[in-house]
């Protein structure tokens, strides 16, 4: 079921309530929040960028081109791709968002900052170099993309050294935890993993984690993004 414009309203600002004051509790800077618009209209898009809202998470791109091209005349409007990447699709994405959250094999690396490059290129704006953050499977599990994160660090800088694309930080999906002290054990492992890649030289500044379930401890454990979807869009079909 769709919700109505003023219910996505009030939920959004729910939301933000709840980050607001998950954040003084835990004394952590509130994270950014990024409102995962899948498989949702446009119109709810333009409801809440009307609220001030700026950034969305997409993760279906056929279903976000169409939502891209209807709200091209929205300035300062910014597009997360977060969903899986097929290889063939890599020039599509870097032509059009200006975030990609899920990258976890350095092929698919390098074939958006080629892409990205060859757009910058051709582009009249101000286009910059595509924000990545890399996948990490937390939870060694086969069927979820991510870089186990033992092969982290050799992989995180062949990525920063690619010239189009600007290595902002890590993103994970971890499965299902029973309770608080489990999620915020859970991130807090992103964070370590952002922390020894900054000591071996890069400078992520982004740990993209908390989802509608678990975004209280996401931020107790640092996150500067969350990706809500459900909490703000209603569920999904
Ligand atoms: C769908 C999705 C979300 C949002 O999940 P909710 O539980 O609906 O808040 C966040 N991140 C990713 C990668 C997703 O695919």
């Amino acid at each position: 079921m769709l919700l109505n414009s003023e219910q996505i309203i009030s939920n959004h600002r729910q939301v933000l309530d709840r980050i607001a004051l998950a954040a003084a509790q835990y004394q952590c800077t509130p994270p950014q929040l990024l409102a995962v618009s899948k498989t949702k209209p446009a119109s709810m898009v333009e409801a809440l960028y009307k609220e001030g809202q700026r950034d969305f998470g997409e993760n279906y791109l056929q279903d976000a081109l169409e939502k891209i091209e209807q709200l091209k005349h929205l300035p300062e409007l910014h597009w997360h791709f977060i969903g899986q990447i097929q290889s063939n699709k890599t020039k599509t994405i870097a032509e059009h968002f200006d975030w990609v959250h899920s990258v976890d094999r350095l092929k698919i690396a390098r074939r958006l900052s080629e892409h990205r490059g060859q757009t910058i290129k051709t582009a009249s704006g101000s286009l910059s170099a595509l924000n990545i953050c890399l996948q990490i499977n937390l939870d060694g599990e086969d069927q979820k993309g991510g870089i186990a994160p033992a092969d982290l660090p050799e992989l995180a800088q062949q990525i920063a050294e690619l010239e189009h694309l600007q290595l902002r930080g890590l993103m994970c999906i971890p499965k299902a935890r029973a309770n608080f002290d489990e999620q915020r054990q859970c991130f807090a492992q992103l964070k370590i993993l952002q922390e020894q890649l900054n000591q071996q030289g890069l400078e992520l500044d982004t740990l993209s984690m908390g989802m509608s379930g678990d975004l209280e401890a996401a931020v107790a454990s640092e996150s500067t993004m969350v990706r809500v979807g459900s909490d703000i869009f209603g569920a999904r079909a």
